[in-house]
Order: C-alpha cells, then sequence, then structure tokens
C-alpha cells in the first residue's frame, strides 16, 4: 500500500516538474546569456565580412581624424560643399551586423557603395590589452568626437561634465572654419541636457560664442530619426550631422545585449532601417551631385548580459562603415 502511494506521488511530481520545465523553456525562449559565449561571438563576427579582424580592430578615436581630414582636404572637382554625417547606433554590438536586413539596411547601402566595413574597438588603448576606459556611452561618443581617451578628455564615465581643454568636432570644425555649422541630435539626456551632462559646458561656449552649432535632444528616437530627416532636406542643412539612435541600447539594457535575443536583433534592424531613410534622404537632396558626403555609422560600445561598461569583447569591439 505505502509503496503504492509513493510511486503515485513520484508518478505526479515527476509529471509537474516536466510541465513546469516545459513552460519555463516557452516563456523564455532567450536564455539570458547563457550561450553568449566569446566563440560564439568570434564565429558570428568572421560571418559579417569586415575588412580587418578583432586583433586588428581601428581605435574608436581614428573616426575623429577620418571626419576632421574629409573636411580639410581640398574639394575635389565639380563640387562645391562638404558635408559628414555619423549615424550612430549606441550599444550596438559588432556580431549583430551578421544579422542585416538586406533589404531595409542603411549598412548594406553603404556597403553597395563601396564604404569600408571595419571592426573597431573603445574601451582605451591597445585591445587586447586590458582596456582604460569604461565601455560606457559618454566616454565612447566623446572619443569619437575628440579623438582621444577619457585620460585625455576626461570623460570616465557618465555624467561627469567635460571642460573646453578638449572641443568636439561640433565646436572645432565650425571655429576652424571648414563647416558652416553643425548639428547633434539624440534623445539621451547625459549628452547636453541634465546636470553633469557631457557637453553642457561646450554648449554653453557655444552659444556664448554665437557659433553655429545646435544641440538637439528629441523625446524619443522616432523624434531623433525625424528631427535628423527634416535637417538633412533643408536645403542649406549642417554641414556636420551628428546623430545617435538608441533602440539597441535600449533594449540591451531592458532583456539583453545577445545575438541571441530577437528583440535586441529587432532593435538593430529597426535604427539600421532609420539609417537607410537617412541616407536616401541625403541622396534626394537637389545639390546632391555638387556635395562631397562622408558618412559613417558606428557605435559607442557593445553589451553582455543587460548592460556594459566592463572589458569583455562583447563589449568592446564595436564597428565602423565608412563611405
Ligand atoms: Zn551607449
Amino acid at each position: 500500500m505505502k509503496k503504492k502511494i509513493i510511486i503515485a506521488v513520484t508518478a505526479v511530481l515527476v509529471i509537474a516538474a516536466v510541465i513546469a520545465a516545459a513552460v519555463t523553456l516557452n516563456a523564455k525562449p532567450f536564455a539570458k546569456d547563457k550561450a553568449d559565449t566569446e566563440e560564439l561571438y568570434r564565429q558570428n563576427v568572421a560571418s559579417v565580412g569586415y575588412e580587418n579582424a578583432i586583433d586588428t580592430a581601428m581605435p574608436q578615436t581614428e573616426l575623429y581624424n577620418t571626419i576632421k581630414y574629409h573636411f580639410e582636404a581640398p574639394l575635389e572637382e565639380g563640387k562645391t560643399e562638404k558635408k559628414a554625417i555619423v549615424l550612430g547606433y549606441d550599444g550596438c554590438r559588432a556580431d549583430i551586423l551578421a544579422e542585416i536586413d538586406e533589404a531595409n539596411s542603411g549598412i548594406k547601402a553603404l556597403t553597395k557603395d563601396g564604404a569600408k566595413l571595419l571592426l573597431s574597438y573603445c574601451g582605451g588603448v591597445n585591445y587586447p590589452e586590458k582596456n582604460t576606459q569604461d565601455t560606457s556611452t559618454a566616454p565612447g561618443w566623446c572619443s569619437i568626437l575628440t579623438g582621444v581617451w577619457a585620460d585625455v578628455h576626461g570623460i570616465t564615465g557618465n555624467d561627469i561634465t567635460k571642460t573646453m581643454d578638449t572641443k568636439t568636432l561640433l565646436t572645432s570644425l565650425v571655429e576652424d572654419k571648414v563647416a558652416d555649422s553643425s548639428t547633434f541630435i539624440t534623445r539621451w539626456k547625459g549628452h547636453f541636457d541634465r546636470k553633469n551632462a557631457t557637453y553642457l559646458e561646450e554648449k554653453a561656449y557655444c552659444e556664448k560664442n554665437n557659433l553655429p552649432v545646435s544641440f538637439n535632444r528629441c523625446e524619443n528616437d522616432a523624434a531623433s530619426h525625424a528631427y535628423t530627416l527634416e535637417e538633412i532636406k533643408k536645403a542649406d542643412c549642417a554641414d556636420f550631422i551628428f546623430v545617435i539612435y538608441e533602440p539597441t541600447d535600449g533594449t540591451g539594457h531592458d532583456n539583453g545585449f545577445s545575438f541571441n535575443n530577437p528583440e535586441y536583433k529587432a532593435a538593430f534592424k529597426t535604427q539600421d532601417a532609420y539609417a537607410l531613410e537617412a541616407i536616401n534622404a541625403i541622396k534626394a537632396r537637389p545639390t546632391y551631385e555638387n556635395e562631397d558626403w562622408l558618412i559613417i555609422i558606428t557605435a559607442d560600445h557593445g553589451g553582455i548580459g543587460t548592460g556594459h561598461g566592463k572589458e569583455s569583447i562583447q563589449e568592446r569591439m564595436t564597428f565602423a562603415v565608412v563611405l
């Protein structure tokens, strides 16, 4: 009698456990970052078709030089004006480019036109040596905009205001008179719209000196994108446009920076479609044929789990598409 009861109870428990496991599996198709190994990351990065390798990735500070040289170089024959745009994908990992939606991709549109597709890194000098800089938003974008790491620009983390000892390209290109105007478009308040924001002092400096440098914070990514399109469609649009889209960063923090997270992939595709619209708007400018455009898509840092800031390859590697 006792044995029968034990067998029956055990059977019920086993069935309950199987049901519970099935329900759990169903509820969580994305197993957080469990399978997000460095090995998988390297495999996916290898399938993207980058021109360089992880160990020869370009420091993100190099983009500063690319933009500066573009404006300083003499105009080609037939061209009357230099223009540049940076379409920033906040928190976008380099492996996710293996998932491009070819029909609706800014990155694909640029590579079709002959853009360089490069691995880049954030987090301070000499990858894969130990990084010297947080793989965070403010340090990353500031390194791209100033061409130096945090040991020089001073932005070792978010919520630190940069001094004017180091100026961003937004200001220096205008002051050097190689660009007529510049604009910074983003939704995150931490750039220039709250206490201790990174560019508070630079914004005040530009206002005080009546420089044609505008800092525009939008309510959300759709608004940032609409603002960007509006700017591009102006006959006399800013010569240097710096826009940051944040779907990948927001989704990564909410439920995972991972190649295995379908929502993270969807966020990437949303902003890559934004970029395509921006690129198409540039090409549709009536004066496009006479303009010399530099178009860059890049990221400030990657991510792992639901965060970033440290030195895993997933956080530290980024990418740059340069046309
Ligand atoms: Zn970021």
